[in-house]
């Protein structure tokens, strides 16, 4: 047991009232440390990649050695796209042995976000990959504005849910990407009506910087994938930050702070979430 699908992972939180956390990586020293925290913690995660880090590794080539070390985890791990734009997209994830993606068609209007994910979920269904939609605007931390905020709409949803056939929904629920600009709010009434109108499970981007209590809110109101990305970077530059100014510094010992840093944010992310010990 290594290697699993997004749809089994989130079936099992959903049913057990539990997130499992998706952590971004593009390189070899993050893996490293998403795997470890996941064994150390007997965790499943969701390890996620995405088209910025494209040309710098080409997944192509890279995925074989992430397989290859998801393979010998012993903890149940998913593969997953982060925010593919496009069907050709979505095709470079299939064709590279990912077990899920999310196309964000999010910034198009409803019918052609829908055309755009019912064309990723025909070409993924079949294969037994599972897809994330969105629908709403999380948007970017630099933007976030909670006065000016675009809401995934409850009645929408529904409709989204039933026209595309995902497996998952992405929502905007005052959650923004990156750093946030000043305290985020989560609107629960939002989610509380998106949760009641649709069943499959329900996905929370953007998540780092927002406050403990709220995440365990938006766990008990019914998210079961929580996506992180800058928190595991910005608890590796702390580290760099500190090693870089001591006197004999090699390269050795940033990849050892990424790989640490990595870990132990991830570590503090899995507790949270409470997928510690549901390895199966
Ligand atoms: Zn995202």
């Amino acid at each position: 047991m290594a290697l699993a699908k997004l749809s089994d992972l989130l079936e099992d939180a959903q049913k057990n009232r539990y997130s499992v956390g998706m952590f971004v990586m593009f390189n070899l020293e993050m893996l490293h440390g998403l795997i470890s925290a996941a064994k150390e913690t007997n965790s499943p995660i969701i390890i996620a990649y995405g088209e910025m880090a494209e040309e710098q590794t080409s997944i192509r080539h890279f995925s074989k050695t992430v397989l290859s070390m998801i393979e010998e985890a012993k903890v149940p791990i998913g593969l997953h796209w982060d925010h593919a734009s496009s069907l050709e997209v979505a095709q470079l994830a299939v064709d590279s042995g990912f077990t899920s993606v999310m196309i964000d068609a999010s910034a198009h209007p409803i019918n052609k976000n829908i055309e755009i994910t019912r064309s990723v979920v025909d070409l993924c269904k079949p294969l037994g990959i599972t897809v994330e939609g969105e629908l709403g605007c999380v948007g970017q931390g630099a933007d976030y504005d909670p006065d000016d905020y675009h809401y995934t709409n409850p009645d929408e949803a529904k409709f989204f849910v039933e026209q595309t056939q995902i497996d998952a929904l992405a929502v905007a629920i005052g959650n923004s990407h990156g750093v946030y600009p000043c305290k985020p709010k989560i609107n629960f009434d939002v989610l509380e009506q998106i949760r009641s109108n649709v069943d499959v499970p329900l996905v929370l981007h953007g998540a780092s910087g927002i406050p403990k209590e709220d995440i365990k809110k938006s766990i008990e109101c019914g998210i079961t994938k929580i996506n992180i990305f800058t928190d595991i970077c910005l608890e590796a530059m702390e580290r760099i930050k500190k090693t870089v100014q001591k006197d004999k510094v090699s390269l050795e010992m940033i990849e050892e702070d990424v790989i640490q840093g990595v870990k132990a944010k991830t570590i503090e992310k899995i507790m949270l979430f409470g997928s510690n010990d549901r390895s199966k």
